[in-house]
């Protein structure tokens, strides 16, 4: 009886450890977040280290192209015409991201914060701050060259046969370069990033970009 009784009291304990860390951890998670808004925000301009807002894309609206990659469901068969007729041409387009919840870049993006040395604005060269990529929607893709692994996500992307491609080809599938060299966003040039404008829908979803750019008036 009087050892059930400890065991009790000693699981009761566990257990409340384990939620006092978990709360102060959510605790600290926000902090960090609210003060990161303080510091970096530029309310002025709409813009958060050079990326606009987006809405995080429903579920229902997200199909799988393959396991844990999934993007808009109006984007899919433009995604995969475009990988066919790159095949066509000999060129391996490979998927390396679509989707991304906000809760997800959240977590990378504080992971990367945690890293002492590294300050914000370098980190936002590498990803959006969360809520502000364009992979929130699901019309945002990351692709790399299958013959050419070394270059994914790197500048050098540029030089493959894949880039070389897309910049011929992925406008007749409604695939537009987001952050090109010396962008007006300011955002780091990102050859491997590309997004959908392909429906009127998604067209709408990038309409601030396009107009900073004046793309649309
Ligand atoms: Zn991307």
């Amino acid at each position: 009886m009087n050892n059930d009784r400890q065991l009790t009291a000693a699981l009761v304990a566990g257990i409340s450890v384990v939620a006092i860390f978990g709360a102060l951890k959510h605790w600290k998670y926000s902090q960090e977040w609210n003060e990161f808004i303080v510091q970096e925000a530029l309310p002025a301009e709409g813009l958060l280290l050079g990326y606009f807002q987006y809405p995080e894309a429903a579920e229902a609206d997200l199909a799988v192209v393959e396991p844990g990659l999934r993007i808009h469901k109006d984007a899919y068969t433009a995604l995969i015409s475009m990988r066919a007729a790159a095949n066509d041409d000999g060129v391996e387009l490979i998927l390396l991201s679509g989707f991304q919840s906000h809760e997800w870049q959240k977590k990378i993006f504080f992971a990367i914060k945690s890293d002492k040395d590294s300050k914000a604005i370098e980190r936002a060269n590498a990803f959006a701050p969360p809520g502000y990529s364009e992979h929130s929607t699901g019309y945002a893709i990351d692709l790399g060259d299958g013959s050419s692994r070394n270059s994914d996500f790197e500048i050098d992307f540029e030089s493959t046969e894949a880039f070389h491609w897309l910049q011929d080809n992925a406008s007749k599938f409604g695939f537009v370069l987001s952050f090109p060299n010396a962008n007006i966003q300011g955002v780091r040039y990102q050859p491997w990033h590309w997004r959908f404008e392909g429906t009127e829908t998604a067209k709408r979803q990038f309409r601030q970009p396009n107009e900073l750019t004046g793309k649309i008036k």
